[in-house]
């Protein structure tokens, strides 16, 4: 092979979108953590509809056009849309309860199950693949039907993937008890404790810090 081959397999292989896989999108555990146990003392984040519409768009589980359509429909059909935030806050009750005991009893995997199926089972749609910004594929779902109904989907996909995934044992609540975080545990060893290293971690680790003085004295 000549140099300037060489050359141009380099700027070839250099060209060519990453090749590491984006980790799937675990919605559902960030949907839970917009409650008012996780967000304490600051309160549900999900106070009214708009902040259902804008968390959906922070969270890149719609795009901002399809934000700006549910907006100016909210607008018109205030019940419906007043109707869709109670059943957004429903279907997060039914996945914090999945998220802390689904590993540990079947009753409560059954019961979500209803509630993911219930979800899923309402609204029509389209189901796309899209190349995203940054050169990966990502499949999406566009609802063709109610667009309120909608809105769930991908929420209530993203547990269903945990389900499929067999990671729930992954899946568990901080263990700092006045923390009601959940988070997925991506660690090697699976023994990940809190919701953040940051924050809950270090309390906890200064906690320990204090007690070993004390025990010294
Ligand atoms: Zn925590």
């Amino acid at each position: 092979m000549s140099a300037s081959s060489v050359d141009a397999r380099r700027i070839e292989l250099h060209h060519r979108a990453p090749v590491v896989p984006s980790p799937p999108p675990r919605f559902w555990l960030d949907f839970v953590n917009t409650d008012a146990a996780a967000q304490s003392p600051g309160g549900d984040l999900l106070r009214d509809f708009e902040a259902l519409v804008s968390w959906l768009e922070g969270a890149e589980v719609i795009d901002a056009e399809r934000a700006g359509g549910i907006r100016r429909r909210a607008v018109l059909q205030p019940a419906a849309a007043a109707a869709t935030l109670v059943d957004a806050r429903r279907v997060r009750a039914a996945l914090r309860v999945l998220a802390e005991r689904g590993v540990s009893s079947e009753r409560v995997r059954d019961d979500a199950v209803v509630e993911i199926n219930r979800v899923l089972g309402r609204s029509a749609g389209t189901r796309r693949l899209e190349l995203a910004p940054e050169g990966s594929w990502t499949r999406t779902f566009v609802p063709t039907g109610d667009a309120f109904a909608g809105l769930m989907i991908p929420i209530v996909e993203s547990a269903a993937d945990a389900l499929v995934a067999d990671e729930l044992s992954r899946v568990r609540r901080c263990a700092d008890p006045r923390c009601h975080r959940v988070f997925f545990d991506g660690t090697k060893n699976g023994l990940r404790r809190w919701c953040d290293m940051g924050t809950c971690g270090n309390r906890a680790k200064a906690a320990r810090h204090r007690a070993r003085l004390q025990g010294a004295r």
